[in-house]
């Protein structure tokens, strides 16, 4: 109890009273905890540098009764870059939000530290809509919703479904409530199922058995990506009932291009 260390990244930072902060923060150790950092607006704080926005910072924190408070701090990698573009501020504030509105207070999940870090590197030369891509489906593995893309989820048809249907010249279907492929044998007969693109269910099987910074290096035509994003918006709408609120910074992106 009382004093404890974290290894952390800054999901969200908002102001609060005169010169404090309330952050977000996931941490590797204790998964995501809200915090309190005082002072940190005034420009003599030393602690100001360490939880900058999507910082990978190092803290010391005091176990308060309601919030935790920051009383030390050491940034090891700052990711102010992310400021400079739009679009990659975009990805990782999308990013962010996504770990923050489907994690637990005290809950570590590891493996979903490393993704996070790894898709903010990544964005230090990898496309934002691709990243975003890629973090999505990771992210949906990690937390136990791993869209189905081997199998048919009605009849478990096993084998290469899209890979079939392309070279008979079907299109493939996908059903959101089902999570996952739809067989042409069973689509007519199961509600809800919409046709995807074999290169599109190729591509989101690619980006769940590929590590981040390998996978966006993936050439995909931008029709491609769109659906990909289309279909993963309803996924994660239905599945995990989240509405980012960044997915309308993406669609003024997108319309702005
Ligand atoms: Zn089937």
């Amino acid at each position: 109890m009382g004093i404890y260390k974290a290894e952390a990244v800054v999901l969200r930072s908002r102001v609060y009273g005169e010169a404090d902060r309330i952050l977000s923060l996931f941490t590797k150790e204790w998964g995501k905890i809200v915090a309190i950092a005082k002072g940190v607006r005034k420009p003599t704080s030393r602690l100001r540098g360490a939880v900058q926005l999507f910082s990978h910072t190092h803290l010391v924190l005091y176990r308060g009764k309601s919030l935790d408070t920051v009383t030390q701090g050491e940034a090891s990698e700052d990711f102010a870059f992310l400021q400079d573009d739009l679009a990659h501020l975009t990805a990782a504030s999308y990013c962010a939000e996504l770990v923050e509105r489907l994690t637990l207070e005290n809950q570590p999940i590891p493996r979903l530290f490393r993704l996070l870090l790894t898709a903010l590197r990544t964005l230090r030369w990898g496309d934002p809509a691709l990243v975003a891509r890629v973090f999505e489906m990771q992210l949906l593995a990690i937390l136990g919703y791993r869209p189905r893309l081997e199998d048919c989820v009605v009849c478990g048809r096993k084998g290469r479904i899209m890979v079939s249907d392309n070279r008979e010249g079907h299109p493939s279907w996908f059903s959101i409530e089902r999570g996952g492929v739809v067989c042409p044998a069973c689509a007519p007969v199961t509600e809800g199922v919409r046709a995807v693109s074999p290169a599109a269910l190729e591509a989101m099987a690619y980006f769940l058995r590929t590590p981040l910074d390998r996978a966006v290096r993936v050439k995909l035509a931008r029709g491609c990506s769109v659906e990909i994003a289309s279909l993963l918006r309803s996924f994660l709408a239905y599945h995990s009932e989240v509405k980012p609120r960044t997915w309308e910074f993406f669609d003024d992106l997108h319309n702005a291009t």
